[in-house]
């Protein structure tokens, strides 16, 4: 039984494809396993696309042997050939020998099918088994046995203005949750369908009003415009709606007929054209090159708003998405707001984890790719095995990069399926055959290849604020070696829509002269050599295997060579949590084999850094009692800009040329006094980002804000205090400067708006950190160590949310933190406390009054003496007033707030 292909509102995910992808050009035309012409064969297709075209039962029914069973011919003819035909085309994609025939003699096709009926199409994929019936060269060699259909796409419309309706509007005004939109005076054109109107062109004077009802978007909002509301005039205006939908948004006595201008109807057609693109729009293939959409889900809603102001402007509900109102910058490509609608977070709260919305669960990748680095070209295979977690599943989407084309997806289970291309959205949605229901296990290949731009540097890179200097210093200008990384962002494999832990095997050949490090594990025996024709076209194998789970699969080429290795072996872990233990979730390994690959130029740093690695990861390990991956492999790649990438296995770190004149400061991430700091923060990115993920954009502090306070803690047991000082006081002083910019929450939205990503380090990295320091203070460092430890047990290999880390540090400390993380994590405030002291016998009573709302805030004192050195006090401050009386120790002199202690407060003087 064919089914009904359905699309999840997967087409509306515009605004989270923040980067701007091209369309590939390169796109190969032919699949590259595509079954072999056979000239007498595809006379047979042929004869079918023309019946299929003329709705010619007669001729169809013809096609077939004469011992194919005409009652099932005739039912499959009442589901496959209509009238009103206005284009056919049907595609081989497989074929196969079919059972009981001769070789030769019999095959099984799988063919897509596309049938055109005016503005309307439909697609399906059959299965045709075919015999031979005539001698080569008569004039029809081959006959149909049976034919199936497998599943199908129905209800594809091909969208136009309609030309003949023209409305006059005067005060028009279309709302949706948080925004109103106000035709003040102009015309509007509409596209309809058979069962109503699904696209609105709006032309002449409009007012625009975006309003966000959460406290956090309207910030956002004031950052994007300078007021906390939106308002603004347009021009023009695109609406795409369900038909269902329409009548709520629209009231048809908001419309006055009128006569079309054919100068305002060629207006709204061209925005139309432009506008169209960008939403709902599924890319056939070869079965046709035109522009075909799918309805929007009911509920959905997408308008793209031409303002005279910011350009055109996009404000989408989107069922699909966990945070379904967005609001977007077409033109720079950055999201204003995106939030969860009033009925969502009613239905689910106020926390979610993104793998909520995904329907199932990928479990191992085994992957096998061929990468060109001089062409950018990938050429890859990917078998992928899943289990199902929707209650029923009729169709999986998956992203691969847009550029890559998709040349077979083929199942265990069900053989070969059916895919479609969202337009520009670096998305593929398999159709399978049949709903599957829950836990089944499902493999899927995918085969693809194309063009594929390395990753760019990520926000991970610091942004220089000093270009480069006088070039008359450096007498030899080298040239970097070049790499290239295909990460997270490249999607470079057909993957799950959101980062998903699963194991993997990865092979990936080379041209010889390139070195490849990946994630996972170098299988032993590789790389292996694959001569070619002549020397310059051998190849090398590589082979990594990732035997523990992890986020996502990366590799980084470039012109390696190994610079040292080592193995680290840790001691038994012998520590113990409060109450019942948490078991470890997984494998624990005791070892770590570490090495460092470089670039020729860069081998001995490459050396010296390798040493200092193992003291890094030897100090975390002691912390956290667990080192979650085997192996850990530092690539060092030559690059001016200060920076790394961090996936599971390996870090690819940027490494300044000898001859650099560069020179990068006042950077949150910048800590120029310790040149140890980036490679810390790195490598606790296998313990923090990757072992411990994140379940959403908005808990990246997790693994930032970790991994920044894990390299601090080891600046100071490596340097010792003072050095943690000035590393405090600088977390301090970013994630004080940059607080109004936003919650920590926000995540990667931190100074989005304004592309200004210091603003993300500041908070994400540095106050997370601060966060981090001000939480030990609060609960004390044998709770705040064991709580890290229990945080981690039960995250490995998850991902997590604040919520997580707050019941891990609640479970060992035995205080409520709702409040803390309330303020320092979901809030953007910052504590004003003003500070006293006052002598009473032989104490000193030093008091802290919080000014503002009240916050679970660590405040550290030094005492002055006059007669001895200062003593420094901490005063865990939870009330608006706190007391805290400390013995008198010498004459003294006064207090001082310590700011290098991290406290994130404003404090106001008497
Ligand atoms: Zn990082």
């Amino acid at each position: 039984m064919a089914k009904t292909f359905q699309l999840a509102g997967v087409l509306l995910a515009c605004a989270l494809s923040t980067g701007a992808h091209v369309r590939g050009q390169e796109r190969t035309a032919a699949p590259a396993d595509s079954p072999a012409a056979d000239p007498a064969i595809q006379t047979l297709l042929t004869s079918i696309e023309q019946a299929l075209r003329a709705g010619d039962g007669t001729a169809y029914l013809a096609l077939h042997t004469t011992s194919a069973n005409r009652e099932r011919v005739r039912a499959f003819m009442g589901s496959e050939l209509m009238p009103g035909v206005t284009r056919s085309a049907i595609r081989e994609r497989d074929r196969e020998p079919l059972l009981g025939t001769l070789p030769g003699n019999g095959y099984r096709l799988m063919v897509d099918v596309f049938v055109e009926l005016g503005a309307r199409a439909r697609a399906s994929t059959w299965r045709l088994d075919i015999k031979r019936i005539a001698d080569p060269g008569a004039a029809r060699e081959w006959a149909i046995a049976e034919e199936e259909e497998l599943s199908s796409v129905e209800n594809l419309y091909r969208l136009s203005v309609n030309p003949a309706k023209q409305y006059t509007a005067r005060n028009l005004k279309i709302s949706a949750e948080d925004i109103d939109l106000t035709l003040v005076e102009g015309s509007v054109f509409v596209a309809d369908i058979d069962h109503g109107t699904t696209a609105l062109v709006l032309v002449g004077n409009g007012l625009l009003n975006f309003h966000p009802a959460p406290e956090t978007e309207k910030g956002q909002v004031k950052i994007f415009c300078g007021a906390e509301a939106l308002d603004t005039r347009f021009e023009a205006a695109y609406l795409r709606v369900n038909p269902g939908d329409v009548q709520s948004l629209v009231a048809p006595s908001q419309l006055t007929a009128a006569p079309v201008d054919p100068r305002e109807l060629r207006r709204a057609q061209e925005i139309f054209r432009e506008e169209s693109q960008l939403s709902f729009q599924i890319d056939l293939g070869d079965l046709s090159r035109e522009s075909w959409t799918l309805l929007p889900g009911s509920g959905d809603f997408v308008a793209e708003i031409r303002t005279r102001r910011y350009a055109t402007l996009t404000y989408a509900k989107a069922g699909s998405e966990a945070e379904d109102i967005s609001f977007f910058d077409r033109k720079r490509h950055k999201n204003i707001s995106l939030y969860a609608s009033k009925t969502r977070l009613a239905l689910r709260g106020r926390f979610y984890n993104e793998d909520e919305l995904v329907d199932y669960d990928i479990q191992h990748y085994d992957i096998d790719v061929a990468v060109s680095p001089d062409r950018l070209w990938i050429e890859g295979r990917a078998q992928l095995r899943l289990k199902v977690r929707a209650y029923l599943l009729g169709t999986l989407t998956l992203k691969l990069a847009d550029s890559l084309g998709v040349r077979s997806i083929v199942s265990h289970e069900y053989g070969r399926l059916f895919g479609l291309r969202v337009k520009n959205q670096n998305t593929l949605v398999v159709n399978l055959p049949t709903v599957v229901a829950r836990d089944t296990q499902l493999t899927l290949i995918v085969t693809y290849g194309g063009r594929l731009q390395p990753q760019t540097p990520d926000r991970e890179t610091l942004a220089l604020e000093q270009g480069r200097q006088q070039p008359d210093d450096t007498p030899l200008q080298l040239t970097p070696e070049a790499s290239f990384l295909y990460s997270s962002r490249s999607f470079w494999y057909p993957q799950a829509t959101v980062s998903d832990y699963a194991t993997a095997r990865i092979q990936i050949t080379v041209p010889s002269a390139i070195e490849c490090v990946a994630s996972g594990q170098l299988e032993p025996g590789y790389p292996g050599l694959l001569a070619g024709k002549d020397p310059s076209q051998n190849r090398k194998v590589y082979v990594f295997s990732a035997s523990q789970p992890i986020r996502y699969l990366a590799f980084v080429l470039s012109r390696f060579t190994r610079a040292e290795s080592a193995t680290i072996a840790y001691g038994p872990d012998t520590r113990e949590l409060k109450g019942d233990g948490v078991a470890l979730n997984g494998i624990s390994f005791r070892s770590l084999n570490l090495s460092v690959e470089a670039n020729p130029r860069q081998v001995q740093r490459g050396r010296e850094l390798a040493e200092r690695a193992v003291k890094i990861a030897t100090f975390y390990e002691s912390i956290v009692g667990d080192s979650p991956y085997p192996s850990f492999t530092v690539a060092l790649v030559e690059n001016d800009l200060p920076g790394g990438h961090s996936p599971g296995y390996f870090a690819a770190l940027n490494q300044p040329l000898p001859t650099s004149n560069l020179v990068w400061r006042n950077d949150p991430a910048s800590f120029p006094g310790y040149g140890d700091f980036f490679l810390a923060h790195e490598l606790a990115h296998q313990w923090w980002g990757q072992a411990v993920g994140w379940r959403n954009y908005h808990e990246q502090w997790l693994s930032e804000g970790f991994a920044q306070y894990f390299a601090a803690l080891y600046a100071q047991h490596q340097r010792g205090d003072d050095l943690f000082a000035s590393v405090l006081r600088q977390l301090r002083r970013w994630g004080m400067a940059e607080s109004e910019q936003g919650p920590v929450y926000l995540g990667y939205r931190l100074g989005h708006i304004r592309g200004e990503s210091k603003v993300f380090r500041a908070l994400v990295y540095n106050k997370g950190a601060a966060v981090l320091h001000m939480l030990r203070r609060l609960v004390g460092d044998d709770d705040f160590f064991r709580g890290i430890r229990r945080f981690y047990r039960t995250e490995r290999f998850k991902k997590a949310g604040t919520e997580d880390l707050r019941a891990a540090m609640e479970a060992e400390s035995g205080r409520s933190l709702e409040r803390f993380f309330n303020q320092w994590i979901y809030g953007s405030t910052l504590p004003r406390l003003k500070l006293g002291s006052r002598v009473e016998g032989r104490e000193i009573v030093l008091t802290v009054e919080q000014l503002g709302e009240v916050f679970d805030v660590p405040v550290a004192i030094t005492v002055h003496y006059a007669d001895r050195k200062p003593v420094a006090v901490v005063i865990p401050a939870t009330e608006q007033h706190t007391e805290k009386r400390v013995p008198l120790a010498g004459a003294f002199r006064g207090i001082e707030f310590n700011k290098d202690d991290g406290t994130l407060a404003e404090i106001v003087k008497n």
